[in-house]
């Protein structure tokens, strides 16, 4: 058996629910927080995720990070290095949607690896009446830049864990590929 570590930046625009998702997967679905309190500082969540079919553990570092500029700067230098991107817009902001681009540059200026396992999450879906971002639309813009995509609603606890368990999974796989081209080089 094999545990790694990884560390995930949940970044987006505040306000999208990256704390709710992060706190709904840490406690398995149990603790939807409807009174919104602004994370003002850089709080990492830690959780271990089974890998199937291998045995394999995979320990998510969960960095929730504050969507506004002023404190993101504050915390900028904790991204050192990521090891996976969670990427979260709300269906209902265009501008939350637009502003991924940016978020996923900031990101992958932090890393060296060309690689970055990373996963695009349309959250809010349960706002159907109020929904102004296209699923095909975001969906390509995800493809386009090599992230896997997910609708979830936090509130109808839809979803809610499948973009983390997946960003294990692309690590863990991710692993075996380097480990593997290494050994092919001794
Ligand atoms: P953050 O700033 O990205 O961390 O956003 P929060 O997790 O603090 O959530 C902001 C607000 O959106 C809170 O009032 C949440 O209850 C609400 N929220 C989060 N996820 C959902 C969702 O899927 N659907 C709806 N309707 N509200 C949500
Ligand atoms: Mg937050």
């Amino acid at each position: 058996m094999v545990k790694l570590s990884a560390k995930c930046i949940v970044a987006g625009d505040s306000t999208v629910g990256k704390s709710t998702l992060i706190q709904l997967f840490r406690s398995d679905g149990s603790h939807f927080q409807k009174n919104y309190t602004m994370t003002t500082t850089m709080d990492v969540i830690v959780k271990t995720v089974q890998i199937p079919d291998s045995g394999d553990q995979v320990e998510l570092f969960l960095c929730d990070s504050p969507g506004k500029p002023l404190f993101y700067e504050m915390t900028e230098t904790l991204w050192d290095q990521p090891g996976a991107l969670c990427l979260v817009f709300d269906v209902t902001s265009e501008a939350s949607f637009a502003n991924c681009a940016r978020w996923l540059q900031r990101v992958k200026s932090k890393t060296i690896s060309p690689q970055l396992p990373g996963v695009l999450v349309a959250n809010k879906a349960d706002l159907t009446g109020r929904r102004v971002v296209d699923k095909h639309q975001a969906e390509e813009w995800a493809a386009s830049h090599g992230l896997e995509y997910f609708e979830t609603s936090a509130k109808e606890l839809e979803n809610y864990d499948e973009p983390f368990r997946a960003l294990a999974k692309m690590f863990h796989h991710l692993y075996y590929e380097r480990l593997e081209t290494f050994r092919n080089l001794l």
